[in-house]
């Protein structure tokens, strides 16, 4: 198969922050992590969507325990780039998730609320362990105390996209993470 002709908002771009071969590399080296602390034991992967739609496609590919897969929507309310509250969570879930390992998956580690948020509500499910894999962390960001045991890359204070993670909606299917010019930005923050 011929390799993809990159698509065209990514020259609205002002710096590219992690790279498609980064981001490859990363992911390969996060699921062996994961791989060996689960060895032999049953999974069940909860993605937080829409962000970590493109994250969790390339790692669970990658992971070798038997698993479930299984999706929860969280929505912050944004001005522009800010999130602004607390997030909603929504709760479509369809597995039992009593005593069971969850791996919890997000794009990124922001102010924390969402994943302190979500972790508590699997665990008021019944799950026996509950883990976080994000792929991004904003460790200066943090409102809430809260760690992920699986980290991809941590980031500098700068509002990001590309790879699962938008503005407005946009620029989810970029193939690396970046940081879009001011101009795009502009007016909408
Ligand atoms: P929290 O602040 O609750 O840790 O993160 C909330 C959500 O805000 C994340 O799951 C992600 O969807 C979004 N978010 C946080 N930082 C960024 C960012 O730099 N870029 C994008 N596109 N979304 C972000
Ligand atoms: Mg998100």
């Amino acid at each position: 198969m011929s390799r993809p002709k990159p698509a065209p908002e990514l020259k609205h771009l002002d710096h590219v922050l992690v790279s498609e071969t980064a981001i490859r590399r990363r992911v390969s080296a996060l699921a062996e992590e994961i791989n060996r602390a689960y060895r032999g034991r049953d999974l069940t992967v909860i993605a937080i969507v829409n962000g970590a739609i493109v994250f969790t496609a390339d790692l669970l590919r990658r992971l070798r325990s038997p698993l479930r897969l299984d999706c929860i929507r969280a929505a912050s309310y944004h001005a522009g780039t800010a999130a602004v509250g607390k997030p909603v969570i929504i709760d479509n879930l369809k597995l039992d998730l009593a005593g069971r390992d969850v791996l919890l998956v997000d794009d990124i580690l922001d102010t924390g609320n969402t994943l302190s948020a979500v972790r508590q509500l699997l665990l008021a499910k019944g799950a026996a362990t509950v883990r976080t894999c994000v792929l991004l962390d904003k460790k200066a960001r943090r409102v809430v105390p809260f760690e992920a045991e699986y980290v991809g890359f941590e980031i500098p204070n700068e509002f990001v996209v590309g790879y699962g993670l938008d503005f407005n909606e946009h620029y989810r299917n970029l193939p690396c993470i970046g940081v879009l010019k001011p101009r795009y930005y502009r007016g909408k923050i």
